[in-house]
């Protein structure tokens, strides 16, 4: 997904350059994006001058004109978030209070409220986010990446890159049997990212680059009631808490949970259901544990260990390491689809920045 948005991005803004997307798969799109909730996020949870906070925000409405422009399909359903019981309005005012100062549009419910929203949800409070949707992801990557195509880019599928090179000017990017050299590497290896920054000998615990991966599972949900919007819980250490979700066929599910893991590895059990199930039932107290059925998961690229506190998205031109025109992006994980075409800008910014510099080294 970021990888697509990048080139769809870049080559809209320098039609003249000749740009190569690696893709170490038989096609793109089968690892962390094809295997998130599909959620538009409105940027609710981020302090506000975060990278998550603030490319969440933007991309959000650049993600919503988009869809318009380029029919891909989407749903601004809305959300609503609930403290389950008297004990956790706290919490949720809090969120209240960030989601404002972030500038987000949202709106206190009473119970009532919740009820007519949600009908079948228990909650002892909401809080509405009108602008948060849903989207299909997979026909937003096939719109980067038949945009970038159009604008020239060449898509190299089954092209591990198992080694990045510094070379006076250039980098040389080796492939199993073929080398490219190019002025700019961007990396968005997404879980693989800190793996390709390590390339170029770029010492990834100094720079806080080491990956952490987090394994998020969803069950599918018989759908004995129709909801119209999202239901999320109050957010957890690791990731949003086990919400309600559908697509837009209409299947819902929830998930994702989180768990810490050292190797990636996307086979699913039924393990978790009875969790699921003890999760889901504080605000949806009419399931049954036979409600619930695996379904898929996907794995976060955590740059935050586990108990610690927030981690930003890192999104870094290399020039004050010595590695100019290397750009890494690691750690994007949730909310980077909704973020994806606002990094795209981001990194074309970070291009142009690149060029200059160089130029100006150059006299
Ligand atoms: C459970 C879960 C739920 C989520 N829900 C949401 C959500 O609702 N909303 C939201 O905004 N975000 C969500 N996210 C986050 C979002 O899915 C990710 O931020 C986004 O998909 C990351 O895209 P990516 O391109 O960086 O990573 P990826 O999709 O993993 O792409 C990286 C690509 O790089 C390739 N690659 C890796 N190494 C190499 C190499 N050496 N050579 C060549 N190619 C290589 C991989 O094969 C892969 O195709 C969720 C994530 C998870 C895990």
């Amino acid at each position: 997904m970021i990888g697509l948005a990048i080139a769809s991005e870049l080559s809209a803004a320098y039609p003249e350059l000749s740009m190569v997307l690696l893709e170490k798969n038989d096609n793109y799109g089968q690892e962390t994006s094809s295997r998130s909730s599909e959620v538009i996020h409105a940027g609710i949870y981020y302090p506000e001058t975060s990278l998550k906070g603030r490319l969440c925000r933007q991309g959000n409405r650049m993600l919503y004109e988009y869809c318009e422009l380029n029919q891909i399909n989407y749903r601004r359903c809305g959300k609503v978030i609930i403290a389950v019981d008297e004990n956790e309005i706290h919490q949720l005012e809090r969120v209240f209070v960030q989601g404002q100062t972030n500038g987000v549009v949202l709106e206190w419910l009473t119970p009532t409220q919740v009820q007519k929203r949600v009908p079948g949800v228990k909650a002892a409070a909401g809080v509405w986010s009108p602008d948060t949707g849903i989207i299909d992801s997979h026909g937003l990557m096939y719109a980067y990446c038949r945009r970038a195509r159009e604008q020239g880019v060449s898509l190299l599928l089954k092209a591990p890159v198992v080694s990045i090179r510094k070379l006076e000017q250039d980098y040389l990017v080796k492939l199993p049997g073929e080398s490219i050299k190019s002025r700019i590497v961007i990396n968005a290896a997404g879980l693989y990212s800190d793996q390709v920054a390590a390339m170029p000998a770029l010492d990834v615990d100094e720079c806080g680059y080491r990956l952490y991966y987090c394994r998020g599972e969803y069950y599918r949900l018989r759908p004995r009631r129709y909801f119209e919007h999202l239901v999320y819980p109050l957010p957890e250490q690791a990731g949003l808490g086990i919400h309600l979700t559908f697509d837009l066929n209409g299947g819902q599910r929830l998930g994702p949970d989180f768990c810490y893991v050292d190797r990636i590895d996307y086979q699913m059990d039924d393990k978790a259901q009875e969790e699921f199930y003890q999760s889901a039932r504080r605000y949806l107290p009419w399931l049954e544990i036979d409600d619930l059925t695996p379904d898929y998961c996907g794995i976060r690229p955590k740059l935050q260990a586990p108990g610690e506190a927030f981690r930003d998205f890192i999104i870094k031109e290399e020039s004050d390491r010595g590695y100019g025109g290397f750009i890494n992006l690691i750690g994007m994980e949730s909310p980077g689809l909704t973020s994806s075409l606002a990094v795209g800008r981001y990194v074309t910014e970070l291009v142009k920045q690149s060029f200059i510099r160089e130029n100006q080294v150059d006299g």
